[in-house]
């Protein structure tokens, strides 16, 4: 049977997950490099589910690519690499991350943020752990100097820093519909620092990852990187976007507080006042 008809296991990036998929179209190139010889074997690509096209290139290593075990002695030829385009999304992007300019700041420490916060989630999901480490920490740095802390202070002290310094958060803990977000009555008040202590304490294991990764040729693990990732995000997100959020949230149920039908009058209330109208004289 023509390539072009088998159906293979393969990542579907819309399904973002292995699917039976069908090979449209394939065609291979043959280079050598050091005098051996590897194919690239190019194939178009629907997945069976969603009908997803993509590109997916299968690179097969000469039989002298490998690794010895060392336990069994056995030799283990280096196989097949498969790469794929679009390139699989191993990191999600927060659908907020757009907005982190456009919204909020315009100013050069939010489009550096952006920026570093893109380059981070490519090499996420190119498994490229310690180049991403060393980005997280950077993104961090970048977040302490939008918060306006003293760019001499030792990363320990900014995060000391981070944790006293008292803001004041508005709460709409009674929002009065018939009012605009901005016309309503802050209710309540409270202060709280920047970073909590648990927070404080989290940051700066973030902040060695990226040292250990950056100066000791340490490469954290996938499951640590995305567990600094939501701690870094979820900070991005409640300090700089939520606000503005809650503010939209509150104008939307707004508007639709006029499509809620209204209670409909009982049966009994209702006959009751039919009977109460007074007949239309008689002729
Ligand atoms: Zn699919």
């Amino acid at each position: 049977m023509p390539i072009e008809r088998q159906t293979v296991k393969a990542h579907c990036g819309r399904c973002n997950a292995e699917r039976n998929c069908y090979i449209r179209a394939d065609g291979t190139n043959v280079e050598f490099l050091g005098g051996l010889r590897r194919d690239f074997n190019y194939r178009l690509m629907s997945c069976a589910g969603c009908d997803y096209i993509f590109c997916m290139c299968v690179i097969t290593h000469p039989k002298e690519y490998g690794s010895f075990d060392d336990e069994t002695g056995e030799f283990h030829s280096a196989g097949q690499e498969f790469i794929y385009f679009p390139g699989i999304v191993r990191q999600p992007r927060p659908e907020w991350l757009t907005r982190l300019t456009f919204f909020v700041g315009e100013d050069d420490n939010h489009d550096r943020l952006r920026s570093v916060l893109e380059q981070i989630y490519i090499a996420l999901d190119n498994e490229l752990h310690v180049l991403a480490a060393i980005g997280i920490r950077a993104a961090f740095e970048i977040l302490v100097n939008i918060f306006g802390v003293d760019e001499q202070l030792t990363f320990p002290q900014k995060i000391d820093w981070l944790k006293s310094h008292k803001i004041t958060v508005e709460e709409h803990v009674s929002p009065e519909p018939q009012l605009s977000p901005q016309e309503r009555p802050v209710i309540h008040i409270k202060e709280r620092g920047i970073l909590g202590e648990q927070e404080s304490e989290a940051f700066k294991t973030l902040v060695e990852v990226g040292n250990a990764a950056a100066h000791r040729g340490w490469e954290p693990g996938a499951e640590v990187l995305a567990t600094l990732m939501k701690l870094l995000e979820s900070t991005i997100y409640r300090e700089m976007l939520e606000p503005f959020d809650q503010s939209w949230h509150y104008h939307d149920v707004d508007e639709y507080k006029s499509l809620i039908p209204r209670r409909a009058l009982s049966r009994k209330r209702d006959t009751k006042a039919r009977k109460s109208k007074t007949p239309p004289p008689e002729k």
